[in-house]
């Protein structure tokens, strides 16, 4: 299997567990002047790589590592003069630091399943024992940002290899919660 394939630093040397002990953190941008500093409270829900083109990746990574918070666990602590909205017609307003690019939270604030949650990037916290990914989304998307589609059996091998199912969308159990949401909101599924 070829280990050179660069996932993303924070999977590349093997998944690492949680801690029980985790109850938050303070994600921190990459600027060494006046960090973007952003509090969460509690642990991360439905961790996974992303292969699409919008989550932010760090230099060389084809994967985001993006995870879920409820909106009320998030807050902005030092430096947020420094946030701009990536791009404000899009599902998630990824609030990105003006200065070094990393995406430091973006909430769902349109009526959808995933509204009252923001999507962060756990590798910022500062602390360990956050919740490790899970799976790989959107793993064909990578193909859009650049990489030949020769490489994709390899690419899909090594996901699986570090424990990551490879999906070209949402993991089943996202694609059913939110294919729930649409069929409750249209009265195609009581309750
Ligand atoms: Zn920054
Ligand atoms: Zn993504």
């Amino acid at each position: 299997m070829d280990s050179s394939i660069r996932i993303h630093p924070a999977v590349d040397g093997g998944i690492r567990a949680a801690s029980p002990g985790f109850t938050g953190g303070t994600l921190v941008c990459a600027c060494t002047d006046r960090p973007v500093k952003v509090r969460i409270e509690g642990q991360i829900a439905h961790n996974h790589a992303c292969g699409c083109t919008k989550c932010w990746k760090p230099g060389g990574a084809y994967f985001s590592i993006v995870a879920v918070v409820p909106h009320d666990k998030v807050s902005v602590l030092e430096n947020g003069d420094k946030l701009q909205v990536v791009d404000p017609s899009a599902l998630i307003q990824r609030h990105a630091c003006r200065e070094c690019g990393v995406h430091m939270y973006g909430p769902v604030e349109r009526e959808h399943a995933f509204q009252g949650l923001d999507f962060i990037h756990p590798e910022r916290f500062q602390e360990a024992g956050w919740a490790p990914p899970g799976f790989a989304a959107f793993v064909s998307s990578i193909i859009e940002a650049g990489v030949d589609p020769s490489r994709m059996d390899g690419i899909r091998g090594r996901l699986r290899e570090l424990g990551l199912e490879p999906y070209d969308c949402l993991s089943p159990a996202l694609m059913d919660y939110v294919a729930t949401w649409v069929a409750k909101k249209s009265g195609a599924l009581s309750g």
